[in-house]
């Protein structure tokens, strides 16, 4: 893989794909396309791929409306063959928010979007089939359709790829580096293990180490004890990433094997203490909590940010019962000190069950 380059895109979906060729196609030079798994690995190869205009959110409408034109002539515009079948599309809302309907389509109008209101009436005389009992309005758009998504992106990146821009497949970007708020870098997790291997050299330690994304973490041998220290499940963004890492481990354990890790308990005065406070120990940096979204973003002065999402007891209490693990143990720190209600740690041990 180069060292360098113009452009690291992080993700060969649609969007990185699409990403790839547009930066190529205006003249950038290198560009590299990192995916953890491959082409279209994530959530585009599972999509329906509805090309649709009727976003109630104007710059989500405004894009894909922009894109359109894209779909229409792919041939001449990317190239390759992206699948697009121009079926129209209908909006159908219940009689209390027909209102709301009408105003979204005035909006649609005003961006440029071919759309109108039809009457149920209407709708049953385009759409002879559809029950309009329920309806008072939809809204319509003629020039609508759908898209092949597999398709799509492999042309963009075929294409890209004919641009100049390199794909690797199989590379899990695990960190960014920043310098003076501008990203300068990617960790990939083979350059992490260089170091950890190196590391573990120079202190003669004897280690297996190896390259895994923990969603996906499957051991020839199962393992007496699977240990996450550090809070380091804290950086899964969602319940499904949560849900997933705790199969996984979970199956990766010998029967009465353990699963250890630690998290913080989230405490709302210590956040408010906390919150948007500049500190200097250990590193310069400010603490912002995204509360809804249960994130905690450590903003550091050189203009890098990690975020931890944080997990109730009873949300850690079900991702347990989900694995088939049982809780062994809990501790409300590292010296073993009891869980209480005031604790501001967890430190869970539990134990795959059969
Ligand atoms: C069931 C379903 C139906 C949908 N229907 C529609 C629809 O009709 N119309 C529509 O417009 N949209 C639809 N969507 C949404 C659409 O699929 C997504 O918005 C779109 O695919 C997102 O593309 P993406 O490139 O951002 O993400 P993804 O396709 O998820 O690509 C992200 C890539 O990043 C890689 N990756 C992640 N982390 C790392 C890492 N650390 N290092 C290296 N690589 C990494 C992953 O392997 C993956 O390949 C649907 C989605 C689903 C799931």
């Amino acid at each position: 893989m180069p060292g360098t380059a113009e452009a690291i895109i992080i993700g060969a979906g649609v969007m990185g794909a699409s990403l790839a060729f547009h930066l190529t196609r205006a003249g950038m030079k290198s560009v590299t396309v990192l995916d953890k798994t491959g082409l279209c690995g994530g959530m585009t190869a599972k999509s329906g791929a509805l090309v649709r205009m009727h976003y109630t959110n104007e710059p989500e409408a405004r894009m894909a409306f922009a894109a359109l034109r894209y779909f229409q002539h792919w041939q001449d515009l990317v190239g390759g063959a992206c699948g697009f079948t121009q079926t129209g599309f209908i909006m159908t809302v219940t009689p209390d928010n027909a209102d709301r309907l009408r105003q979204n389509v005035q909006m649609l109008q005003r961006v440029g979007v071919k759309t109108s209101v039809l009457t149920a009436q209407e709708l049953r005389e385009l759409q002879p089939f559809t029950q309009v009992d329920d309806l008072t309005v939809a809204a319509y758009e003629p020039e609508s359709g759908y898209a092949d998504p597999r398709a799509t992106t492999t042309a963009f990146m075929q294409q890209a790829q004919r641009q100049g821009a390199i794909l690797r497949e199989g590379v899990a970007v695990t960190a960014i580096r920043t310098g003076g708020g501008r990203v300068i870098g990617v960790d990939t997790s083979p350059a992490m293990l260089r170091q950890a291997r190196s590391r573990a050299a120079d202190a003669d330690v004897d280690l297996d180490l190896r390259e895994v994304d923990i969603r996906d973490l499957a051991l020839e041998e199962p393992a007496g004890l699977i240990y996450c220290p550090y809070r380091s499940l804290l950086h899964l963004p969602t319940w499904a990433d949560r849900r997933r890492t705790f199969e996984r481990v979970a199956a990766a354990l010998r029967p009465g094997g353990r699963f250890a890790w630690n998290a913080i308990a989230f405490d709302y005065r210590i956040a408010s203490s906390l919150a948007d406070e500049h500190r200097a120990e250990p590193v310069p940096h400010t603490i912002h909590y995204a509360i809804g979204d249960n994130r905690i973003d450590i903003n550091l002065d050189d203009g890098s940010t990690s975020s931890l999402w944080w997990a109730t007891k009873n949300e850690w209490l079900g991702l347990i019962d989900i694995a088939g693990l049982e809780l062994e143990t809990m501790y409300g720190g590292f010296d073993r000190e009891p869980y209480t209600e005031d604790s501001t740690e967890y430190v869970f041990v539990t134990r795959r069950i059969g």
